[in-house]
């Protein structure tokens, strides 16, 4: 049996950055689902389909063929065998991956995907429903969570680092809104599973984080 970790919260909470650290330190595979939302996302973007057509998404959704390689430990996502990676992380992209998210089809076609590459190996896996949905028996879940605020302040020096000109208060409501509708939604709404634990970073560093989860990973490997 593979050893999974499943880590869930909303966006700007630190997931994928904790979650790369926890799977170095154990030598597994990081898998980043939300690049997969990201890649089908392209896919429509691409292909002109309009986020309100749900017909036009559950066709693209048949067709699009997304696979998932690491190369020397980082995750690549190719769309029809094109390495996609790069594409992914622009507002765009992010917000057409937010809506299309939210369909039956798209998620019952990643989700097997999810589950395949977590049962061929150990893997920290990130999202919003990988302790709920896609693996209901990770042997660790965490649910990292952190104040509106705090992530919509991280989110803000990102983008600044990287010159772009932005504001703090519109960045916390799209923060907000986000946070909505990921709840919200009726498939795979984002929640904390009742076994998983509750970590909040508002106050933590990356490496107390990362050594919070490896302590419990630990004590449940020798309980
Ligand atoms: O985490 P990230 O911002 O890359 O996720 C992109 C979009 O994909 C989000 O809007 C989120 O709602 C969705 N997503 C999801 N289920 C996951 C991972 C991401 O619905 N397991």
């Amino acid at each position: 049996m593979t050893k999974n970790i499943a880590i869930d919260g909303p966006a700007g909470a630190g997931k994928s950055t904790v979650a790369r650290k926890v799977a170095q330190k154990l030598s597994f595979i990081y898998v980043d689902t939300g690049a997969m939302y990201r890649a089908m996302a392209l896919y429509l973007l691409r292909q002109k389909i309009a986020a309100e057509d749900t017909a036009g998404i559950e066709d693209a959704c048949k067709a699009a063929d997304i696979t998932i390689v690491h190369q020397d430990g980082e995750q690549q996502v190719l769309l029809d065998g094109e390495d996609v990676t790069a594409f992914l992380r622009t507002e765009e992209v992010g917000n057409m991956a937010s809506v299309s998210s939210a369909n039956g089809e798209v998620r019952r076609k990643l989700v097997a995907l999810q589950q395949k590459l977590a049962g061929e190996t150990d893997v920290v896996m990130d999202g919003r429903d990988i302790g709920t949905e896609v693996l209901p028996d990770a042997g660790v879940k965490i649910y990292l969570t952190a104040s509106v605020h705090t992530r919509a302040v991280r989110r803000y020096q990102e983008l600044r680092e990287k010159g772009e000109k932005v504001f703090l208060e519109k960045i916390e409501n799209d923060i907000q809104k986000r946070d909505e509708q990921d709840k919200n939604r009726e498939n795979s709404p984002l929640r904390q599973a009742e076994d998983a634990v509750l970590v909040d970073s508002s106050e933590m560093t990356v490496d107390q984080v990362v050594e919070k989860i490896l302590t419990i990973y630990r004590e449940r490997e020798t309980a």
